[in-house]
């Protein structure tokens, strides 16, 4: 039975869209348990740099009364991007952080750390990776953990990301391939191993378009810079060559050829990084993605609505987290604060992966613009 006084809430996945939620419901003075598959916080590097927007990442953050905090941690200056022209490597637009304002960089790994501390100690149950939920004819909602045990649940929220367990219990939908991948490296200590590469990159992010390649660099904290080159390629493109993506020199060599007539400037992202290589295909939800409400269980963040990576995800997952928790703060019953939140949630992602779709094409051309 739903029970409106004191719900089971079950968040799974401790991405920043459920940490949001759970930071949010906690600070209303609501119980909710967070399942996450990963051993611990640190089981993996978080990943590059985010800008947080003033109407989503920034209004989460404020909902959770984080806002000061991740002022404290963000690079403001890490708004600056420049685009270059691959044949010489000189500036072809340009964008300084006052120009473009209100969109703080911060690590992603910072962001989770922060919303993972301002959390009830024991919230997060880690290593607990689910493999599905059954919606009961109650309106409550059952959940099953890999190792074979069962929980009930008034509400599941499936925060759990791209491959989402808790989605096919309100969606048939499935991530499909873009036809674009981003092989992703690294350099370290970079104004004084790699100071051209840091002059290129600037405070902010760099990027540099050619036919079916991009290159895509971002200073992150620590002197690091993150790489992401981008290929229209198939999926699994290093194995139709015969690649062994942890032979460095093979990815290298590989690469260098992919990108022959570039400025040797932005080669050396190819040739001198001090990471080896991560393939990332990128996989989108078909848009419009929506449902029928079915009690008991919802979506947020990527779960509901994963788009190309053009600036906007992390950014509405933590918004969607905070608008389902005051929806669950504000309704009496479970069933119409879902109904609240997907009324709002469900056009506003529509309409962000729709318009968002192009945003790939635009981040990698198939021809020479
Ligand atoms: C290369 C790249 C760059 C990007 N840059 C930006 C950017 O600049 N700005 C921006 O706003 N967005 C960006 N995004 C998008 C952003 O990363 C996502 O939209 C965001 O992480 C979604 O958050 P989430 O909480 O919904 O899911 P996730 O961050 O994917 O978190 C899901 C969590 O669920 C856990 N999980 C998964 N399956 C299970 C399971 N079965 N059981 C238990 N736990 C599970 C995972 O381990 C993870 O902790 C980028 C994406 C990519 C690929």
């Amino acid at each position: 039975m739903n029970s409106a006084r004191d719900p089971r809430i079950a968040i799974v996945g401790a991405g920043l869209g459920g940490l949001t939620c759970a930071r949010v419901l906690q600070q209303h003075g609501r119980h909710v348990t967070v399942f996450e598959r990963e051993a611990s916080a640190d089981a993996r590097p978080q990943g590059g740099t985010l800008d947080l927007h003033v109407d989503t990442g920034q209004a989460a953050l404020r909902a959770a009364g984080l806002l000061d905090r991740f002022h404290a941690l963000a690079r403001p200056e890490g708004e600056e991007w420049r685009v270059l022209d691959f044949a010489d490597a000189t500036l072809l637009a340009h964008q300084g952080p006052s120009a473009v304002g209100g969109r703080p960089e911060i690590d992603r790994g910072q962001l989770r750390g922060l919303l993972l501390d301002s959390l009830t100690e024991g919230t997060v149950r880690w290593d607990r990776p689910v493999t599905g939920a059954t919606p009961l004819p109650d309106g409550t909602c059952r959940l099953l953990f890999r190792d074979g045990t069962a929980e009930d649940f008034d509400l599941v929220v499936g925060a759990d990301g791209a491959w989402s367990r808790i989605r096919p219990a309100l969606s048939q939908a499935a991530p499909r391939y873009t036809g674009v991948t981003f092989v992703e490296t690294g350099f370290d200590h970079c104004d004084t191993r790699h100071p051209d590469l840091a002059r290129l990159v600037g405070n902010g992010s760099m990027l540099v378009k050619g036919a079916g390649r991009s290159l895509a660099a971002q200073r992150n904290s620590n002197g690091h810079i993150r790489a992401y080159i981008a290929l229209r390629e198939p999926e699994n493109w290093h194995v139709a060559a015969g690649i062994d993506l942890d032979d460095q020199r093979a990815v290298r060599t590989y690469l260098l050829r992919m990108f022959d007539g570039w400025d040797e400037s932005l080669r050396y992202v190819l040739s001198n990084s001090d990471s080896g290589f991560i393939n990332r295909p990128l996989f989108v939800l078909p848009a419009p993605h929506t449902w029928e409400h079915v009690p008991g269980v919802t979506l947020l963040g990527d779960a509901a609505h994963l788009m190309p990576p053009v600036g906007l995800g992390a950014n509405l997952a933590m918004l969607d987290g905070s608008d389902l928790a005051h929806a669950l703060v504000a309704e009496s019953g479970i069933g119409d604060a879902v109904r609240a939140y997907e009324s709002i949630m469900l056009p506003r992602s529509i309409e962000a992966a729709t318009s968002s779709a192009p945003g790939l094409d635009h981040l990698v051309p198939a021809t020479a613009s």
